[in-house]
């Protein structure tokens, strides 16, 4: 029977990878392994079906009899054991939700929606490393897949409003302190009907500057702010996490001319679900209805939100979009720049679709393609 390790299951992707994968009934066909860093030998996720005690995740020689081995573990732990693992003669596939692999010559970036053709055609050259993109990137290229697959597209700056989740569990807990933090702080001035915002302004403003507000992993407030800078610095005065959005959207795609994708990425105190602001530059001036009619045909899950503030307040937020698949785009109008200039705003759950979604779909499309498992 083939063998699935599961790896970094119960962090923030993985726990969802697992939900999901409940949900869908997926965890048939094969026997599931589920491995830890941290707790070798204690409990493992609670399924319908009996699983054994934590298996060591850097057991080198027990990875080696997976078939596959999926893993939401983070770059640290791919660094550390992909490369030995290869080295000793592994031939597995390796399905990875951590950006360590995704630009090797060796790995396809996965979002099958979108790339499909890109999969099937790695899956029959034998490639057998899948790794889930960047959450923004694979967000808004779900989102505009039409015009990118209607190939109308020659450039694209996006700007994000990203979640303190994004950050991973430790930066969201951080986030409801400092808020819980502030709120105390103005306790007295909020339950005073006499007081004025501007005490309450003042007060706050002071708070966020003192110090004191919990902030040991974001460094500085979030709450009541944001912050400019995701990730560490790259070339050309860009972030690494802005650096991704040109970088993988072009491997995703596949194109043999790379579309320029540029813009700044910001945290913003949302606790699940990235948004993103974009400016798209058409190599024509497709009408508005017609550019409606191609996003809303690329796959199931993209929608289009009417552009008006009741439609756009109700179903373009992550307050909506948090746990669900759909990809809502809104805001849709000709910038007054000219005609080739589309705006749009777009949220995604980047725990789903961002992350755990591809990496579940990956995993039933190697599965269904049996290469390398005895069925080729
Ligand atoms: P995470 O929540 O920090 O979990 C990663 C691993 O940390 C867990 O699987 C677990 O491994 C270990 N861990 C230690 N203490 C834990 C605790 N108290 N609760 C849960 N797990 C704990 O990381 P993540 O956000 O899932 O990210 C995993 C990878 O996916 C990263 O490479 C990240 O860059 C990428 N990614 C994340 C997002 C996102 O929105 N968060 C989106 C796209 C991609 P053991 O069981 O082995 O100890």
């Amino acid at each position: 029977m083939i063998k699935v390790g599961f790896v970094g299951w119960r962090g923030m992707v993985g726990s969802v990878l697992m939900e999901r994968m409940k949900e869908e009934k997926d965890f048939k066909g094969y026997e599931s392994l589920f491995f830890s860093t941290s707790n070798v030998g204690g409990e493992g996720p609670e399924l319908d079906f009996p699983v054994p005690p934590l298996q060591d995740a850097n057991d080198l020689n027990l990875l080696s009899k997976m078939d596959i081995i999926v893993t939401c573990q983070g770059g640290d732990y791919t660094n550390g054991i992909y490369p030995d693992l290869r080295k000793e003669g592994w031939s597995g596939y390796w399905i990875d939700a951590a950006s360590a692999l995704r630009m090797s010559d060796e790995s396809v970036i996965v979002l099958d929606p979108v790339n499909r053709k890109v999969i099937n055609k790695a899956l029959k050259t034998g490639i057998k490393t899948y790794v889930g993109g960047n959450c923004t990137v694979s967000l808004m290229l779900m989102a505009l897949a039409g015009l990118f697959k209607a190939k109308v597209i020659e450039w694209v700056s996006s700007m994000t409003y990203q979640a303190a989740s994004g950050a991973g569990a430790k930066n969201m807990q951080e986030l409801i302190r400092q808020m819980f933090h502030l709120t105390n702080s103005a306790k007295d001035i909020i339950n005073n009907p006499a007081s004025t915002a501007l005490e309450l302004d003042s007060r706050i403003t002071d708070e966020l500057r003192s110090g004191r507000l919990p902030a040991e992993n974001f460094g500085v407030p979030l709450a009541a702010s944001l912050i400019p800078w995701i990730d560490k610095a790259v070339a050309n005065g860009q972030t690494r996490e802005e650096w991704k959005g040109g970088a993988e959207a072009n491997k995703i795609l596949g194109t043999k001319t790379p579309i320029p994708v540029d813009g700044i990425c910001v945290r913003v105190s949302a606790m699940r679900c990235h948004s993103q602001g974009l400016t798209v530059k058409l190599k024509k001036d497709v009408p508005l209805d017609e550019i409606q009619a191609i996003l809303s045909s690329a796959h199931e899950w993209v929608k289009i939100v009417p552009n008006n503030k009741e439609d756009t307040i109700r179903d373009l937020t992550p307050v909506t979009v948090s746990g669900k698949l759909i990809v809502p785009i809104g805001r849709l109008h000709k910038m007054t720049l000219g005609p080739k200039f589309l705006t749009a705003f777009t949220v995604g759950d980047q725990l789903l679709w961002g992350a755990a979604e591809p990496i579940r779909r990956i995993l039933k499309i190697v599965l269904e393609s049996g290469k390398g498992m005895g069925k080729d």
